[in-house]
């Protein structure tokens, strides 16, 4: 393998997240019962006129805008024909010549190294229905039908698995910051397909692609194009690459962990594109192209700023924007002038750490004022670090609940007058008469079995004042 050059280059469809369709006005939302958000132009019924969705475009312009692509202001749609009893028009509409987006790049780090990503152009097109076989029977609900993709192909850059990885993820990342898509990629609205060659090193021309089709997670499309990858340099090894590797469309089985033969890869001529002539050309009008460039800060960015502004360390700031959920959270923390050190820790360390079984902070019931709320109590010493950490564990295994009203239901106000804080020591102290001497004879390690006493004693106790005056009493005993 050492011997060959692993060349990768992805499309990927991420489906916008527009409340209606592409060119009709039916709902996008995803399961509701199959064909009841349909109408005659998502049908295919002849004679049905499709219209343009302007959320849409300004979508793929924000898109556009964030991969620091060329914009196209004239751009055009194509009808690609075939026919497959998902696509009753037997043909999709989606853009050929002229895509929205042109030339971009995405900026990649793999094990510290920085890598441009070129994408080659991203276009806008309807998705079609979905076919379900049940036994012997096949049905097709159209609730898909129409609904808004925008395809995302990059240039063959992409030299390992783990790039490929990591150009996944940051593109995931793009769409979710932009929140143009959830992105959800067991609902099918994130999907890749990898087309994969090898050569041997040293080499310059292009060999051989497969595609691998409709891979739906990191893991997946990682395995699938470590395989191929195998498939590909053993054939070449036992001299039979020009028979096992051709052109061609294969599936990820994942239960074997095994790529296999679907059919013989179409070229685009065999889709016989042409402009759709019940489109007009799509012209961007100066405030629409305005509208989709405004866009939000980006990862990169926040990361940059986090460290240098916030002063937070860079690897806690990539794992705070890996989720766009997170930043949300981190963000208002910091606006409501919890320290930024504080708020990180408790966030991708505390809570993160709890969230377990799938849980994640958008569906756990926390919710950011929660912790905002406890990290306050913490902050004005109502609560201590020992009793915010039961609080939220509490808060995790409830689903949420109301801060203040636990911190008295658990016991955990934090006891800061001296006075209170020396009845307990001194009832410590009388209770340990033998180690109080032990104390006097020198032994000071004693110190610590006080301290951990008074604490367990009453765990409200603020731990920063326990030390010093259990010294303080020691003495005067
Ligand atoms: P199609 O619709 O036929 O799949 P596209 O132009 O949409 O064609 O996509 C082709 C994809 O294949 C691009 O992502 C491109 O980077 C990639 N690609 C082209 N040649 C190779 C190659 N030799 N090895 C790996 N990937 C390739
Ligand atoms: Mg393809
Ligand atoms: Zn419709």
């Amino acid at each position: 393998m050492s011997s060959f050059e692993t060349i990768i280059g992805l499309e990927v469809h991420v489906q916008l997240n527009t409340k209606t369709k592409i060119f009709c006005s039916c709902a996008t939302s995803f399961g509701d019962k199959p064909n009841t958000n349909v109408c005659p132009v998502c049908l295919g019924l002849p004679g049905a006129l499709p219209v343009l969705n302007r959320e849409a475009v300004k979508k793929a312009i924000s898109f556009g805008t964030a991969i620091n692509a060329v914009i196209n202001q004239n751009s055009v749609f194509a009808r690609k024909n075939y026919f497959y009893p998902d696509l009753p028009k037997a043909y999709q509409i989606s853009q050929f010549e002229i895509p929205i987006v042109g030339k971009g790049n995405i900026e990649i780090e793999v094990n510290g190294i920085i890598k441009n990503i070129g994408i080659t152009r991203a276009h806008l097109e309807e998705d079609a229905g979905k076919n379900i076989h049940d036994g012997n029977i096949s049905k097709v609900d159209l609730n898909r039908a129409c609904t808004p993709l925008l395809e995302i192909v990059s240039e063959p850059d992409i030299r390992s698995s783990d790039e490929a990885i990591a150009y996944l993820k940051k593109l995931h990342s793009i769409v979710r910051f932009l929140e143009i898509s959830d992105a959800n990629m067991q609902e099918g609205s994130f999907r890749c397909d990898a087309n994969v060659s090898i050569r041997p090193k040293g080499e310059t021309q292009f060999y051989t692609r497969v595609e691998i089709k409709n891979l739906n997670s990191f893991k997946f499309i990682q395995k699938a194009i470590e395989y191929e990858v195998q498939r590909q340099c053993n054939a070449f090894e036992s001299g039979v690459y020009a028979q096992e590797v051709v052109q061609e469309t294969r599936l990820f089985d994942t239960q074997k962990g095994i790529t296999k033969s679907m059919r013989g890869k179409e070229e685009s001529a065999d889709y016989r594109y042409f402009n759709d002539p019940d489109l007009l050309p799509v012209f961007l009008d100066p405030v629409l192209l305005d509208e989709g460039k405004k866009i939000p800060e980006l990862p990169d960015s926040k990361i940059k700023r986090y460290t240098e502004v916030l002063d937070i360390k860079e690897n806690d700031a990539k794992v705070i924007t890996q989720d766009i959920e997170c930043v949300k959270y981190f963000e208002f923390l910091v606006e409501k002038k919890i320290q930024p050190k504080v708020a990180c820790t408790w966030l991708i360390v505390e809570l993160q750490g709890r969230l377990k079984n799938g849980n994640t902070l958008a569906n756990c019931g926390i919710t950011k004022e929660n912790l905002y709320i406890l990290l306050l109590r913490l902050q004005e010493q109502k609560i201590s670090g020992a009793g915010a950490k039961v609080l939220l564990t509490n808060l995790v295994e409830n689903r949420g609940g109301n801060i203040d009203s636990l911190i008295k239901e658990l016991g955990l106000e934090q006891i800061n007058d001296d006075d209170s804080i020396i009845k307990v020591i001194d009832e410590i102290l009388s209770n340990n008469a033998d180690k109080v001497a032990e104390y006097k004879e020198g032994k000071e390690k004693m110190l610590g079995f006080f301290v951990g006493q008074v604490m367990k004693q009453s765990r409200g106790i603020n731990p920063q004042k326990v030390n010093s005056l259990l010294k303080a009493r020691l003495q005067q005993n």
